[in-house]
């Protein structure tokens, strides 16, 4: 049985809550490309759901984990880690026990206790801000970390990088006043169409989640109309259109759902943002006031790429694996026309390296020109080096589009390729922006 569609933290509407229809073939299939392009596999003797990242695709993930930690800490985050796994008690708490125990895997009993791999990273966040006293200064505390959550998906939906059960999730958990909701909010939101724009990918709408009917839903109407006002205000002022739909919030509250649509028209959740008045009274958080009183904190859950394996599996199908240049495994392909250029490849690729870029040379043992461009044709920077060039240290740049530069000194090509990549450019070329 298909269990049905429903969106909790962000890591669970990250990891897979829309219909899939497996019969349907994708333009671009993240899990044929995935095989192809030695990103990723599977093994029947680690099990479904239980992919592994092979050197290629393990370069993209870090490059893209390394964005997100960068952008969250100019965002003022301060990274975390927590273990994966918590006493059952932290999830009786929580109310993942008796709201989301149908996707949790059974609890481990260990010297008379249970111990459970965690189903979201909110309750040890919870934990973590409770271990310390805070003061209103203090506040919006916002606490990131890229941690590891599991899912007992059914192993008849599970595929590729979209229904796992060992999840990494870019997850964080801003603890603040009523008052700094909305900013937050407003903030999150603005990181999430940064990161789609230097990731090349695009919303296909917003969507407020509300609760359904039903019994998984914590009771608390007060709170979630006050919740639902704040987040349907941040919407309202941002100017995006969005619809509401109900049945497709967290057990604990409403959240902004940013959908993408992939080749084969079937919408997921990437990004999220939930306002959660009710964690925050589970765990009894509190700030110290101006007024030196204790006052209850709003936590609000956010995640602006959803979990690591589903952005990248859409990043493989939205781009047919031609990644933009600073995720690309391979960033310059270095292309001797002979085996007398060798000695100026080697030196091209040297300064590359230097640079950070990713590098590889293909030289004439692996066939013609002709066929090593095609070979390359993923690589967006493609550096042909023929004698005149060799002689003069110049390189002809080829771009993945298709497009071929004048030969020019090597180092100004390097530079403005650096450039491109420091910046996370979508486009591949620019004369101006990057320096001469
Ligand atoms: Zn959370």
């Amino acid at each position: 049985m298909v269990k049905k569609p429903r969106g909790e933290c962000p890591g669970a509407s990250a990891c897979g809550h829309s219909p899939h229809t497996s019969e349907e073939t994708p333009v671009y299939d993240h899990r044929r490309l995935g095989r192809e392009l030695d990103l990723f596999d599977t093994d029947p003797l680690i099990g479904a759901g239980l992919p592994y990242w092979l050197p290629d695709g393990a370069t993209v993930r870090h490059t893209l984990e390394e964005y997100i930690r960068g952008a969250e800490r100019r965002a003022g985050y301060r990274h975390v880690y927590s273990p994966v796994l918590g006493k059952r008690e932290l999830y009786e708490i929580s109310g993942h026990w008796s709201h989301y125990s149908d996707d949790m895997f059974p609890p481990m009993d260990l010297g008379g206790e249970q111990v459970v791999l965690r189903p979201s990273l909110c309750p040890h966040h919870a934990v973590i801000y409770r271990s310390r006293a805070h003061s209103y200064r203090e506040l919006p505390l916002r606490m990131a970390e890229l941690g590891g959550m599991y899912r007992s998906e059914l192993s008849g939906v599970l595929g590729g990088l979209t229904r796992v059960r060992a999840i990494q999730l870019n997850d964080a958990h801003i603890f603040c006043t009523l008052d700094q909701v909305a900013d937050e909010a407003r903030a999150a939101l603005e990181m999430i169409r940064r990161a789609y724009r230097a990731l090349g990918i695009e919303a296909s709408r917003h969507r407020l989640s509300l609760p359904g009917p039903g019994g998984k839903y914590v009771a608390a109407p007060e709170k979630w109309s006050r919740a639902t006002a704040l987040l349907r205000d941040v919407l309202d002022r941002s100017g995006l259109p969005y619809e509401a739909a109900e049945g497709e919030a967290a057990f604990y509250g409403p959240k902004i759902d940013i959908q993408v649509t992939d080749a084969a028209g079937r919408e997921s959740t990437l990004s999220t943002v939930q306002v959660d008045f009710h964690q925050p009274e589970r765990f009894d958080l509190h700030y110290i006031g101006a007024d030196g009183a204790r006052h209850r904190p709003v936590m609000i859950h956010r995640s602006i790429i959803g979990s690591v394996e589903r952005a990248v599996a859409h990043l493989i199908e939205r781009h047919g694996g031609a990644f933009p240049a600073w995720l690309a495994p391979t960033q310059v392909v270095v292309l001797p026309i002979t085996e007398a250029e060798w000695p100026g490849a080697e030196e091209v690729a040297r300064r590359c390296a230097d640079l950070g870029l990713r590098v590889e040379i293909a030289g004439p043992e692996r066939g013609s020109l002709g066929a090593r461009i095609r070979e390359a044709r993923l690589v967006p920077y493609q550096a042909v080096l023929g004698a005149r060039e060799a002689a003069a240290d110049h390189v002809a740049l080829r771009l993945r589009d298709g497009r071929r530069l004048d030969a020019r000194p090597a180092d100004d090509v390097l530079a403005r390729i650096a450039a491109l990549v420091a910046a996370h450019a979508g486009e591949l070329w620019a004369e101006k922006d990057a320096e001469g």
